[in-house]
């Protein structure tokens, strides 16, 4: 049951078309809706949080999340290049996951983002040896929202090798889809809180024939995709292969539109752009993953400046290492200014866009959520202000985005349901994660013939 909720007397971002911030507002929760917002919000709630000292986002919006990776933060070397990374241990330890790992490394992501304020989110890359029912209702359980890419593939190669993939997260087409097609009957759509999506393995390993298949599906469906692009620059010499640029290739095979969502995009070039934005196609910016890898800073501002919709992710815990958007968020502006040598590259309020309503639309829910507005369901972040590192209150929206973490959220509310309250996370056993984390992870790296590398 949403109890009614006022957030009182607070700092209130609301990401809407103005990028309002609303000082000494209040937010009034009813039935999971938000039903006011502004500075004169009358109206009688159950449950009033005194909103001094504290600071109101919408619930932050992870547009790249790899549940199966919770579990190994700390299991993959710090100095490792992509592809060594992938072939040498996040392929062998994914493709050696009991279906209990993944409960637990699926629980141990979902804990970290409700913690540190993300309500939304698109997960990648569900393999079927993950057990795809128990991690969805692992998901639905947790409060969230989100869309499941189902993993598919039809070749076990990438470009030029041909069976470059670990054995153990081979698929076959029929299996991905009949796979797929469970889960959309089971799950789409439920409650306005789950949707089934592709996550095609990557450009490279998935034939032509099978993109359009895939296209054709997602358009009957209403469904969406999200794939890993042009992350390192080695995967040019693929598109090159093929006479196309990323852009042109997958427009070219009906693979471009609303919900296609396509992470990194770190060599884009602008005509690929171009065609992102005609299309509506959304980029998942994860600036922390691409920094470790050495793989190259994505060129947002130009994405902007071009109408591309950009959204950010962390990506796993062995790239990141944590999936805390804050923290993410801070890096993706010094990145930009760095590396364009001009601290105007980008502000804060281009920044809390890209985390909140340009995720949503990622999506397709922005009628729904990534804002707070009077009639949009209510995911709400809310975050302590009395911090060593967040004093003086002068400047909040700076502070915690520059100085802040997610360590700071304090509650998390999502379609009027608290998933975190006073500072505890109520949708996932805690306990239960920090007992079994690990004797799996260790499991884990005994399973994928693996030694503890520090
Ligand atoms: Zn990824």
């Amino acid at each position: 049951m949403s109890d009614t909720i006022l957030i009182k007397d607070s700092t209130v971002v609301t990401a809407n078309s103005k990028n309002e911030i609303i000082k000494d507002g209040s937010v009034l929760i009813e039935n999971g809706e938000i039903v006011d917002v502004g500075k004169r919000v009358q109206g009688k709630a159950e449950f009033v949080i005194d909103g001094k000292n504290k600071i109101v986002f919408p619930g932050f919006i992870n547009t790249h999340v790899h549940l199966a990776q919770g579990i190994l933060r700390g299991l993959v070397p710090d100095n490792v290049a992509l592809i060594e990374w992938l072939k040498d241990y996040v392929w062998p330890l994914q493709g050696s996951m009991s279906e209990d790992i993944m409960d637990i490394s699926t629980k141990l992501t979902l804990l970290e983002m409700i913690n540190s304020g993300t309500s939304s989110f698109i997960a990648t890359s569900i393999n079927a040896r993950y057990n795809t029912d128990r991690t969805i209702e692992n998901v639905y359980k947790s409060g969230m929202r989100a869309a499941i890419g189902k993993q598919v593939m039809d070749t076990p190669g990438y470009a030029d090798k041909p069976q470059i993939l670990h054995q153990g997260l081979v698929e076959d087409v029929e299996t991905s889809f009949k796979i797929y097609e469970h889960m959309y009957r089971k799950w789409h759509s439920r409650d306005n809180r789950v949707w089934i999506w592709f996550s095609p393995r990557t450009p490279g390993a998935v034939s032509d024939e099978l993109f359009r298949r895939i296209a054709d599906t997602v358009r009957e469906h209403r469904s969406g995709v999200t794939m890993h692009l042009a992350e390192v620059r080695d995967d040019i010499r693929y598109f090159a292969s093929r006479g196309k640029s990323p852009g042109k290739f997958l427009k070219d095979l009906g693979m471009v539109g609303r919900n296609y969502v396509y992470v990194h995009g770190v060599w884009l070039n602008d005509d690929d752009m171009e065609i992102f934005a005609q299309s509506g196609t959304s980029v998942s910016h994860n600036p922390s993953s691409n920094s470790k890898l050495g793989s190259g800073v994505a060129p947002i501002t130009r994405m902007m400046e071009k109408n591309v919709n950009v959204t950010i992710g962390t990506d796993g815990a062995p790239s990141n290492d944590d999936y805390d958007l804050v923290r993410e968020m801070k890096l993706a502006l010094l990145l930009q200014k760095v590396n364009s040598l001009n601290p105007q590259a980008i502000s804060v309020f281009d920044m809390i866009k890209i985390a909140t309503i340009n995720g949503a639309w990622s999506m397709g829910i922005e009628q729904l959520t990534g804002s707070i507005e009077k009639g949009k369901r209510a995911d709400i972040a809310i975050f302590n202000l009395r911090a060593p590192h967040l004093v003086p209150p002068v400047a909040p929206v700076s502070n915690l985005i520059y100085a802040g973490t997610g360590m700071d959220c304090t509650d998390l509310i999502v379609d009027g349901r608290f998933l975190k309250k006073s500072g505890k996370v109520l949708t996932v056993d805690e306990n239960e994660v920090y007992e079994k984390s690990g004797k799996f992870a260790a499991e884990l790296l005994s399973r994928a013939n693996l030694k503890e590398w520090m």
